[in-house]
């Protein structure tokens, strides 16, 4: 049987360059990491597809299996839940793979009491400019969404401490190399 994978939560501020980094993470296949698809009751942005970015479903549906204990996590953020189905989480640790939970904060912190063995990584922008250029220059939303993700980051971006590793993403190639040889340590 194959040894069981690793749990790794991953957050930063919106508009930090998670997803970025994440992609180049997931061309090094010695990591053998996976990630979890979260379902959220969040609009599809351009270009976003179901069953691959998210799973995107109503309130009703989601308050439905919040019911039904289907969630390792949840919470709400701007306005919207957000939640890593348990089920799928489990398979893939199961199977040997090191699950990527690219998760906000309030869902982190579940995780980490849940599970006290899952390594815990904050991606922190260079400067809180870098973070807010990057958010507006997504251009995909409204002055006031903006201004609501730009709060919400600079209150995210103190609660780094409760991560256990740092990593600062003023070059995505360096970030990759030091979330990669923590995952190589670690995992
Ligand atoms: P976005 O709307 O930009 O895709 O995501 C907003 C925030 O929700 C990001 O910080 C993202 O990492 C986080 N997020 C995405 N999926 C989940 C999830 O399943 N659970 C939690 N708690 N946060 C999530």
């Amino acid at each position: 049987m194959s040894k069981k994978g690793k749990l790794i939560i991953y957050s930063g501020p919106s508009g930090v360059g998670k997803g970025t980094v994440r992609k180049e993470l997931f061309k090094l296949d010695d990591l053998k990491l996976t990630y979890s698809i979260s379902m959220t009751t969040r609009s599809p942005r351009e270009g976003e597809i179901e069953g691959i970015d998210y799973f995107f479903v109503t309130k009703d549906y989601f308050e439905q299996e919040i019911k039904n204990g289907a969630f390792l996590e949840y919470a709400v953020f701007v306005g919207n839940y957000y939640g890593t189905p348990k089920k799928y989480v489990d398979e893939l640790l199961d199977k040997g793979f090191n699950v990527m939970l690219e998760i906000e904060i309030e869902g982190a912190k579940q995780v980490m009491e849940k599970c006290p063995e899952a390594i815990s990584i904050f991606l922190m922008p260079p400067s809180f400019d870098a973070l807010e250029a990057r958010i507006r220059g997504r251009r995909t939303e409204e002055e006031e969404i903006v201004q609501m993700r730009l709060n919400k980051a600079r209150h995210e971006l103190n609660l780094y401490d409760k991560y256990q590793y740092v990593v600062v993403n003023d070059s995505v190639e360096k970030a990759k190399e030091e979330i990669a040889n923590i995952i190589r340590k670690v995992a």
